[in-house]
């Protein structure tokens, strides 16, 4: 693949992560899209990782989410990031006290390279177990190959030990995962819930899969240019349908600019403690204001339709 490719490739999913910023102003796009070259920066900065409640822990990038549930079967890892992520990972999970061989499922939020591309090589290590929402399977088994916009972008494919429908639970030692399937910015979008204690309080914990619509998607069909794929913007409003009727106290996300965790992080390690990540009201107005944001794009290309 021409190194063009890659690099209007990653300009594309730069932009699909900072569309999400609730509070970004879009000129960020522009400017950190012209730095990216094979990476955004927060996506490979490390940070140490941190305690979010009892048994669930932080060990992405500045940006790039992954999640640690820690049970006494072993433990869940959530989003496997970057190929070159996995070292960043194993760290923080060390860091932690913790055993990156300790991994015995595997979940992503969603068939995208920036969440999925060190699947491959977190499983040879970890011998973890790959469970991936249904439609997202076929992406993931062909390293991206099959991904209905970036089929031109490779990473290393994972097997699928697990196919997950809508609704399943992930269950290991006293925890269970629900997998919500959430379409739309992928076939096979996946928000995760589980519960969590808090200062001895319990939580209802939603890690949003993503609820963006990137560059370049088609919602519409138009004479010559049919919709991304069949059926995608109905995915998108039963997506959001979806994420406003969970009940969420500690809003998490595939990134970490979805639910302003760089703030949030500040502000618990200046005492307020861990009951910074319990935010129902910054997760409802999350939801609003990107159903809003497709709806106005869904207008858009409607308009352009005629
Ligand atoms: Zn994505």
């Amino acid at each position: 693949m021409p190194s063009t490719s890659r690099n209007s490739y990653s300009i594309r999913r730069l932009c699909l992560c900072f569309l999400a910023l609730i509070l970004t102003p879009c000129s960020l796009l522009s400017s950190s899209a012209q730095s990216f070259g094979p990476g955004n920066p927060a996506w490979t900065t490390p940070i140490a990782p941190f305690k979010i409640a009892d048994n669930l822990y932080y060990v992405g990038s500045k940006d790039l989410a992954s999640y640690l549930v820690v049970t006494p079967a072993g433990d869940i890892l959530i989003n496997s990031s970057l190929e070159s992520s996995p070292a960043l990972i194993e760290k923080s999970i060390a860091q932690l006290g913790f055993r990156y061989s300790d991994v015995k499922i595997l979940l992503i939020s969603h068939a995208h390279f920036d969440h999925d591309a060190g699947s491959a090589a977190i499983i040879r290590s970890t011998h973890a177990k790959y469970m991936v929402m249904d439609a997202d399977v076929p992406v993931v088994e062909s390293g991206g190959a099959k991904d209905f916009a970036y089929p031109n972008d490779h990473y290393p494919p994972a097997k699928v030990d697990r196919v997950l429908h809508d609704g399943d639970e992930v269950r290991l030692g006293n925890t269970i995962l629900v997998a919500h399937k959430t379409p739309g910015h992928t076939r096979g979008c996946t928000t995760w819930t589980t519960h969590v204690n808090i200062g001895g309080k319990p939580q209802n914990v939603v890690i949003v899969g993503s609820w963006n619509v990137n560059e370049g998607f088609r919602l519409v069909d138009r004479p010559g240019h049919p919709a991304s794929y069949p059926g995608i913007a109905a995915d998108y409003q039963h997506t959001f349908a979806v994420l406003m009727g969970l009940p969420c106290d500690v809003f998490l996300g595939a990134h970490g600019l979805y639910f302003d965790m760089l703030a949030k992080l500040q502000r618990m390690k200046s005492g307020a403690g861990e009951n910074v990540w319990i935010d129902p009201a910054g997760y409802k107005a999350a939801v609003a204001e990107r159903e809003q944001a497709y709806l106005t794009e869904l207008k858009r290309q409607q308009n352009t339709a005629r």
